[in-house]
């Protein structure tokens, strides 16, 4: 495990440990819900007299909530990983909403209860905690299915469900989890853009979308918190609500999240209720996300693995009320998002209590007591301090160039598998070694008109208005932005307006700048074909197996290509070769089946059809498919059997049946066989062919 840790240990106040804890009942379930992009102050347990949120302000008064939480990157993705890994984004490896899965190395808080005997099951609402984060392991179940429809061009980050779907599932798995011991983890994205507030919030916050969704997830909370009552779980179990990152709503000029690290998208809502936590209380020390791990299992009186070292510090004596949160741990944070997809800075930042260092080329220091906003910088001002905050950061950031991992690594096979790209910027400018990389606060308003841009241009792709789709990506290229995505993009765009030709080029630069993405190969062949060029098609499918190995799409193609000019020999060497790495692709055997058929192995192509439907039996067309194949070979009663199977999957089909009759009469059966005409004639009186079997009226 790699792994490092800021460490002032938490003060414990002197007479704790002299007078015995109140016996905690017992908390036997934990329910975790993370409220996606929610700001601490739109709560009025916050003490935000703008917006309602009588459900969560409730469970706040019932438990402890931590005024000053912090996150420690305020995406998706990676804040989430920390919240249950119980680690910073270097140790843990996600750095970008835009990852690898997390290293199945890497502990999880779900297989640490699952291992306790917990049942387990999370609701996740973006894709963006999909199982490719790898963050479903240990749990039983994971609901993470998503609308994709097959069109990526889109930002990954829209990609979601309406919470109270997740919260409807949520709630009917524990009503089922039985007398165990569970864990639910609920995602709920509604507060992340857009805002889309379902009334009446869309009226009663009517200019004000953001808090209305607030308002609507308060509902939400009010119907957990309405079916643990009726279940009688209330009071058995832990309940936390908190959240991945804030929103900037405007403030230094961020619209939404992600670029900065002020405290409008660091902090969060913390809030711990269940058996054993003294309600009512509200702490004043920094509670960071790498301490929920820890704080969970402490309450649940599970202990951590052996070995387990977490970079966070049990919060347990603190909820108890057996001790006092008097001094609190640094809180370390990052964006990297800059510096990933637009060459820019990276920022890091530092909290140590009620002071915030910012490094980034124009370092900042704030007092967040006196200037919560962060409105005045103090760097210049108190030197001494920045100094001390800047040492401390460099300490931290020295330990972490030993764990880190490279932070722009990118799965682009399971990427394109999301079907969604918005966030991808491999191959952004980097600035040359021992120039100093633009200051993130100088190019706020630029970030806002490239990141429009991009989205402008991904939305007409997806709208076929390709016109305007080209217009904005080579406005991209003309503001210096010649990233993978604006190549890609603008070669797609090209390449369905009809201009080949003209796309050829910028895919070919995708590839430079991303050479393992299979979806740029293909386009690029399809570019090729379309001009006629198959050989060409070839090689660039070639090569892009030779770059992404494990993806049986460019062999699918290729064998297409082959098909298409009937060499058998080829393209069935690149079905084998395709089906070779999706062994359970039903609809690739069917491809090979036809293929051998149409190089005469029949005995093979009815081998290949057979374990098509083995895979998936259910689609008719696979079954006439071998039917027709074993019909050829002269294996009528098993044609005959295929036949019905396709005709018993589809009701309408009027040739599936006519296939069959066909099978019966060559076995002799003249009387079967016409009444199988006379059911095809049923399904389509139109079908000639069945015509002139079928009986005269
Ligand atoms: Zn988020």
């Amino acid at each position: 495990m790699r792994r490092f840790a800021l460490c002032i240990a938490l003060l414990v106040s002197g007479c704790a440990r002299d007078t015995p804890p109140p016996a905690p009942a017992a908390a036997r379930n934990l329910v975790i819900v993370t409220i996606d992009t929610l700001r601490a102050d739109r709560l009025g347990c916050y003490g935000n007299r703008e917006v309602a949120t009588p459900r969560l302000d409730h469970i706040a008064a019932g438990g402890a909530l931590f005024e000053q939480a912090t996150v420690h990157v305020p995406l998706t993705r990676p804040s989430h990983a920390s919240i249950f890994t119980g680690l910073l984004p270097a140790e843990h490896g996600l750095r970008d909403n835009v990852s690898p899965s997390l290293a199945p190395e890497v502990p999880t808080l779900a297989p640490m209860l699952k291992a306790a005997g917990f049942r387990t099951a999370a609701f996740v609402s973006s894709i963006v905690l999909s199982r490719q984060s790898g963050l479903h392991r240990g749990f039983d179940e994971y609901a993470d299915r998503f609308e994709v429809d097959g069109d990526d061009a889109r930002f990954l980050n829209t990609i979601q469900r309406p919470g109270d779907v997740a919260m409807k599932e949520a709630l009917a798995w524990i009503q089922s989890a039985g007398d165990g011991r569970f864990f639910a983890w609920i995602h709920l994205y509604d507060p992340h853009d857009p805002y889309e507030p379902p009334e009446p919030y869309a009226s009663q916050y009517a200019g004000r979308p953001y808090d209305g969704e607030v308002a609507w997830t308060d509902e939400l909370m009010g119907r957990l918190e309405g079916a643990l009552q009726r279940l009688g779980l209330h009071d058995k179990t832990v309940l936390v609500v908190t959240s991945d990152h804030g929103e900037g709503l405007g403030e230094h000029g961020e619209t939404v999240h992600g670029f900065f690290v002020y405290e409008s998208t660091l902090r969060v809502p913390l809030i711990v209720r269940g058996p054993g936590v003294a309600p009512g209380r509200r702490m004043k020390g920094v509670a960071r996300s790498v301490d929920l791990l820890p704080s969970v299992l402490d309450l649940l009186g599970v202990p951590a693995p052996a070995g387990w070292q977490g970079s966070g510090q049990s919060l347990g004596p603190v909820l108890r009320g057996t001790a006092s949160m008097a001094v609190s741990e640094p809180a370390y944070a990052e964006s990297l998002l800059p510096l990933l997809h637009y060459g820019w800075s990276d920022l890091r930042a530092l909290r140590d209590g009620r002071w915030k260092y910012i490094q980034a080329p124009r370092p900042e220091l704030y007092d967040l007591e006196a200037d919560p906003g962060e409105t005045r910088d103090l760097a210049a001002e108190m030197p001494a301090r920045a100094e001390a905050l800047r040492n401390g950061l460099a300490a931290h950031l020295a330990r972490e160039r030993a764990v880190a991992t490279d932070a722009a690594g990118v799965p682009p096979d399971l990427l394109e598998k999301l079907g969604a790209l918005g966030y991808l910027g491999a191959g952004a400018p980097r600035s040359a070694p021992g120039t100093a990389a633009a200051d993130p606060k100088d190019k706020i308003a630029e970030y806002k008109v490239l990141n429009r841009l991009v989205r402008e241009g991904l939305v007409a792709l997806r709208q076929k208005d390709y016109a305007a789709s080209i217009q904005r990506f080579r406005s991209l290229l003309a503001r210096g932005v010649a990233s993978f995505e604006v190549h890609y993009y603008l070669g797609r765009a090209l390449s369905a307006s009809g201009k080949p030709r003209e796309a050829i080029p910028h895919f070919e630069a995708a590839i430079v700048r991303l050479p393992g993405f299979a979806a740029a190969y293909l386009e690029l062949a399809q570019c090729r074909i379309a001009i006629g060029d198959a050989p060409a098609a070839v090689e660039v499918l070639r090569r892009g197996q030779a770059a992404a190995p494990k993806d049986p799409r460019l062999h699918e193609r290729e064998a297409q290509v082959w098909k298409r000019g009937k060499r058998h020999a080829q393209a069935i060497a690149a079905y084998r070769a395709a089906i070779a790495l999706a062994p359970k692709d039903a609809l690739l055997r069917v491809q090979l089946g036809e293929a051998l058929r149409d190089a005469g192995a029949l005995d093979d192509a009815a081998r290949a059809l057979r374990e098509a439907v083995d895979i998936d039996p259910a689609p008719a067309s696979y079954w006439n498919a071998l039917g027709m194949v074993l019909g050829a070979a002269g294996r009528l009663p098993e044609a005959e059997g295929a036949f019905r199977e396709a005709l018993t999957r589809d009701a309408t089909n009027a040739q599936y049946a006519y296939n069959a009759g066909l099978a019966v009469e060559r076995q002799g059966r003249a009387a079967e066989a016409r009444s199988l005409y006379a059911e095809a004639l049923r399904r389509d009186p139109s079908f000639a062919p069945a015509r002139l079997h079928a009986p005269r009226k």
